[in-house]
């Protein structure tokens, strides 16, 4: 902590830096000075350390070195992007005068200084620290003790306006900001412990949240806050919970406070409600790997094989439809009505995709615009949306009876503003500069007096070209030139040889001596100095007109915001469309059938990324039916147990099945050759879990955890899809609390559900559960060796065939050996073919190495002693069949 020390040793410099430092805490304060952003003790260390910029020492405060560090100023954006990713937040503190005015006021006093902008991961816009491809929310999480809610969350992605809230028990928060996924979270530090006492607060929240003022989270203030920043009458706070005006009044207020001042134009909040999505909690959400794999790698994810877009908007779309797929079968059926138009009009759907790669980002070029940080290219960006719009409407215009969704989607796009896209085309050039400061955006035709200007800066450039003419002429010096650079402006420069010349008599009369070089000498003269006063002249007087076109062509775009933003929209809706559609034409994806019946009959399934992989080794994925209908009637959905070996399909199969629902739910075709689901209020996938020794919880732990979550939340119209519960725990155990849980989710929960196991026991199950089928993954044996055929079939696996695995996987063949006996014997036990003694013989011949050491009186087994023998290579198939009948004998 940094605390303003009363020190006669506090230079006037440090006494500002300690004052701005006290207003800004939390963040890591950039201090300007001249061309660098200049950071000091603690700031200074820890920004070295994560920038891997030298740290070194600047004075002393309180009889200690001062820490400082510092990042040049052109440079500072990819520092700052650093930062930021790291999960720090900076103050940016500008300069707020020239240090000549500084100075005037007496040698001691500091320059003016003020932050300008407080950087934080939730409250960027600029396009070289955001992920095109992904959305960048800033959430604020409120809790209330006398409110109609326990919690809200508000979100929001500054670069798009995007605003949204959601009133949320304390069951949900984890699911809710696992769906979400922002960068930054806002909480009060009451809010924060409250949730870490009652053991609610998720370990990978500590890397996003800040904790905020309790005032900034006050729904009293909130209601005035909220009118001022949505005025007009779409938009009423008092229909929201006091949770959720307390949250969104808090990111309002953040993000009002990190933009000092610039308005920022967040689109009115949408209300979500959990029961319009299909609930997919974060435990699931890893397991089916929809945005990422469980490594956290998007290679290999859902989304990576799905997202055929060819925008950003469109690609963020797409991802928040995969996180929040819907629940309500007529809007499911809606967004499937349009894909399927297109993927049946491959023609109209090419000409869509190919137009839709021109679109730019608009809603993040109109951000940036509407916080003044926009420039030239966002106002061409902008234009060419428009123009992209009206192609794609016209496209569309040929369609007799459009669906609903592309109905809506083309008058949207007929609707867009051409007039705006047309003064823009004739405004701006075709080449732009990034920034509007630079000039030379506006197009020659598109105003009188800036054509004028330019001419008369070009005139004057002619005009130095005669002068320089003309002095060649009096000097007689050839390689006279006139030249410019930023120090001395224009002047005049001959080779050395030649310089003494102009500093006689007559030309000293004309030539004023500016600068002596090794090989050259620089002179002006009083016409030069004039001339170059016109040029500047006529160059800021064009510079002023062009900021002038800037900022009018920006308020015509700001006056059309809401157009804009619906456009936007509709253009990422379009594209999504088009990219599913383009998907189910080449991927042969069928249509789902949805209703809203306990339907689960898939045919011919197959998993979207496995079968990417298996068809990329050259291989045929096979496809698998599953049928878990039921109906109320009969207490509801089937339930399939799956047994088969390791590596058989079983994880695939189940997957699979959970990846049809949300692909359909979504509004996506499915792969397979039919699919008929009725509507799915939640999935629930978990996929033996692995330790979680990082927060201390057994993997036995995990499970249960997991199972419980399961047991209690699922409902008749869930999905539920567990692999190998129980497995991490005595076999027993584990045994008792997977058959307790087939039990309960078929007798209470009813719930269509996918169960693999490796407990053969739970198999028969199926004679007393009516609603309970077995199914197995289907293997042969070939010489030994198994062959998974990855195809489900009815009925229960007989074996597991782990040692044929564990010899796939290069085992040493002793030890394959060896397990093969001990197998024997733990199945005859089982069977009680075996005494208790010859199993206490097999298993007391441990260590499984024993080969290696003194021969055990196992491995001198007389099958194995003459089977070692024999010499297969050397022998006729004869001689083979009598070898194995001797075999047979002595046994
Ligand atoms: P299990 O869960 O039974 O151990 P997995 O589902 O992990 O088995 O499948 C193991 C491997 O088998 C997969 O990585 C994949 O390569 C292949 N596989 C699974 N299902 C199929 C299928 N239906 N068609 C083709 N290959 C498959």
């Amino acid at each position: 902590q940094l605390e303003p020390a009363p020190s006669p040793a506090l230079t006037p410099m440090m006494a500002q830096f300690f004052e701005i430092k006290a207003v800004n805490p939390g963040y890591l304060l950039f201090y300007r000075m001249g061309d660098f952003y200049e950071l000091f003790f603690e700031d200074a260390e820890i920004a070295s350390a994560a920038l891997g910029i030298v740290l070194t020492k600047r004075g002393k405060h309180l009889g200690q070195d001062i820490q400082m560090c510092g990042v040049p100023i052109h440079a500072a954006n990819d520092y700052l992007n650093k930062l930021v990713k790291l999960g720090h937040r900076v103050a940016i503190c500008e300069q707020m005068e020239d240090p000549k005015e500084a100075k005037k006021r007496g040698a001691k006093s500091v320059v003016r200084r003020g932050v300008v902008r407080l950087i934080t991961a939730g409250t960027l816009t600029e396009d070289d620290h955001l992920d095109a491809r992904a959305a960048n929310f800033l959430a604020a999480l409120a809790m209330v003790r006398h409110g109609e809610t326990d919690f809200a969350l508000a979100w929001a992605d500054i670069s798009t306006g995007e605003t949204f809230t959601a009133d949320l028990s304390a069951d949900q928060l984890q699911d809710e900001l696992a769906r979400i996924d922002p960068v930054e979270l806002l909480l009060t530090e009451a809010t924060q412990s409250a949730l870490v006492e009652r053991h609610l607060f998720a370990p990978s929240w500590s890397a996003i949240a800040h904790t905020a003022p309790a005032q900034s989270f006050d729904s009293e203030t909130a209601s005035a806050t909220l009118r001022g920043a949505f005025p007009g009458e779409a938009f009423d706070p008092s229909v929201l919970s006091r949770a959720s005006r307390a949250a969104l009044g808090a990111i309002i207020a953040y993000v009002g406070e990190s933009q000092k001042g610039v308005g920022v134009a967040l689109r009115a909040p949408l209300a979500e409600t959990t029961s319009t999505y299909l609930a997919i909690d974060a435990a699931t959400r890893s397991s089916l790997e929809l945005h990422q794999t469980q490594r956290g790698q998007v290679r290999g994810s859902l989304r990576q094989v799905i997202d055929l877009t060819v925008t950003a908007p469109g690609s963020r779309l797409l991802s928040a439809r995969l996180a929040a797929p819907l629940a309500d079968a007529a809007a499911i059926n809606q967004r499937l009505d349009a894909v399927d138009l297109l993927a049946n009009d491959t023609m109209l759907t090419g000409r869509l995709r190919s137009d839709l790669k021109a679109v730019p980002d608009l809603a993040r070029a109109l951000t940036r615009l509407v916080l003044e940080r926009g420039g030239p290219r966002d106002l061409a960006a902008i234009g060419a949306a428009i123009s992209a719009a009206a192609a794609l409407s016209r496209h569309m215009a040929q369609l007799a009876e459009p669906p609903a969704v592309i109905a809506r989607l083309a008058s949207t796009l007929a609707a867009a503003p051409l007039a705006l896209a047309s003064q823009l085309a004739l405004a701006l050039d075709d080449e732009l500069p990034l920034l509007s400061r630079d000039g030379g955006f506006v197009r020659q035709g598109y105003d009188q007096t800036l054509d004028d200007e330019r001419a008369l800066a070009r005139q004057t450039r002619a005009v130095v070209a005669a002068l320089q003419a003309r002095l060649i002429d009096e000097t007689d010096v050839r390689s006279l030139k006139i030249r410019h650079n930023g120090v001395l402006g224009y002047f005049v420069e001959v080779p050395a040889g030649h310089g003494a010349k102009l500093l006689e008599e007559p030309h000293r009369q004309v030539f004023i001596h500016r600068q002596t070089m090794a090989n050259a000498m620089r002179f002006t003269t009083t016409e030069l100095a004039d001339l170059e006063g016109r040029i500047a002249r006529a160059h800021e007087a064009a510079l002023d007109i062009e900021l002038k076109v800037f900022a009018s062509l920006r308020y015509d775009v700001l006056s059309r915001t809401d157009a804009l933003r619906d456009l936007a929209d509709a253009l990422a809706e379009l594209d999504v469309t088009t990219a599913l559609a383009h998907l189910a034409a080449t991927r042969r994806y069928t249509r789902p059938e949805i209703d809203t019946s306990l339907a689960f009959e898939i045919t011919g399934g197959r998993h979207p990324v496995v079968e990417d992989m298996v068809l990329a080794e050259g291989q045929s994925f096979v496809a698998n039916d599953a049928d878990l209908s039921g109906d109320d009637a009969s207490g509801g959905g089937r339930l399939w147990l799956v047994t088969g070996p390791n590596m058989g399909g079983k994880s695939t199969f189940l997957r699979q099945n959970a990846l049809i629902a949300i692909l359909a739910q979504m509004g996506s075709f499915v792969p397979a050759s039919a699919a008929y689901i009725g509507v799915v209020d939640r999935v629930f996938s978990r996929v033996g879990a692995s330790d979680d020794i990082a927060h201390g919880r057994s993997t036995f732990m995990v499970e249960m955890v997991e199972t419980a979550a399961i047991l209690n939340r699922a409902t008749r119209r869930s999905l539920v899809v567990l692999d190998e519960i129980g497995r991490g725990t005595a076999t027993f155990d584990g045994l008792s609390i997977a058959w307790a849980a087939v039990e309960a989710l078929h007798e209470t929960t009813g719930c269509r559900a996918l169960f693999a196991t490796h407990f053969h026991e739970l198999t028969s199950l199926a004679k007393t559960l009516t609603r309970v089928s077995n199914v197995t993954m289907k293997v042969r044996e070939w010489e030994g060796e198994v062959v998974f055929l990855h195809e489900v079939a009815a009925g229960a696996a007989d074996r597991s065939y782990g040692i044929q695995v564990a010899r796939l996987a290069g085992v040493p063949e002793p030890v394959l050996r060896r397990a093969r006996q001990v197998l024997t014997v733990l199945e005859q036990r089982s069977t009680g073919s075996a005494s208790s003694s010859q199993k206490a013989s097999v298993l007391d011949d441990l260590p499984l190495f024993a080969h290696q050491s003194a021969p055990t009186p196992v491995q001198q087994d007389p099958v194995l002693l003459a089977l070692d023998a024999v010499r297969p290579d050397e022998m006729t198939p004869k001689q083979a069949i009598d070898a194995l009948y001797e075999l047979k004998k002595i046994r």
